[in-house]
């Protein structure tokens, strides 16, 4: 469509970071466009009925919060571990380059709430995997998984099974 064609125009790719042989997708480019941010803030609002969004730390925030702001929602971070500071569960997930462990508030869902996650990058899925497992813990309903970018090659979509899917750009 033409906002696939818009995102990708604006996302940058950096060859050999954060490590050697990776290419890594910089949505800054994207961000600092005011027409594109704010068309696929619309867009990705626009599609969902739910009562919060989650947003993954760190670039996750920065999609996140404006679409939570959009469409009326309530907006509840995930961070990595360590970082949240009331009670929390946690998830630990391989990654593609290491290991990490992230965490939600205890309470940062009412039971039953309908939750979208909300990222700018998949890559092989165990962020998005570990943060549908972290909000159902927590009671939450999860609607589904909106990303920016998804890097098919790395088939992420295939940990995320019977979760709807939405990625503006599959590359
Ligand atoms: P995954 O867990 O392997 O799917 O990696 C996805 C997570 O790592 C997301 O939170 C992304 O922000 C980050 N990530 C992985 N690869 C990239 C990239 O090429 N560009 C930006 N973020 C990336």
């Amino acid at each position: 469509s033409d906002l696939s064609s818009l995102i990708c125009d604006r996302i940058r790719d950096v060859p050999d970071y954060p490590q050697p042989g990776v290419m890594f997708k910089d949505i800054t480019p994207l961000l600092a466009d005011p027409a594109v941010f704010t068309a696929v803030v619309d867009e990705l609002a626009g599609a969902y009925d739910v009562d919060k969004i989650v947003g993954i730390e760190a670039r996750g925030f920065i999609l996140a919060a404006p679409v939570a702001y959009r469409a009326g929602a309530g907006f509840v971070p995930i961070r990595k571990k360590g970082k949240l500071p009331s009670e929390t569960l946690e998830e630990s997930y391989d990654l593609e380059y290491g290991s990490a462990t992230i965490e939600v508030h205890r309470d940062a869902f009412t039971e039953g709430d309908r939750v979208l996650i909300v990222d700018d990058v998949l890559a092989t899925g165990g962020t998005a995997e570990a943060t549908v497992e972290l909000v159902r813990r927590a009671g939450a309903e999860v609607v589904g998984v909106a990303v920016l970018m998804e890097l098919a090659f790395l088939k992420g979509r295939e940990r995320l099974a019977g979760v709807d899917l939405r990625s503006l750009v599959i590359v």
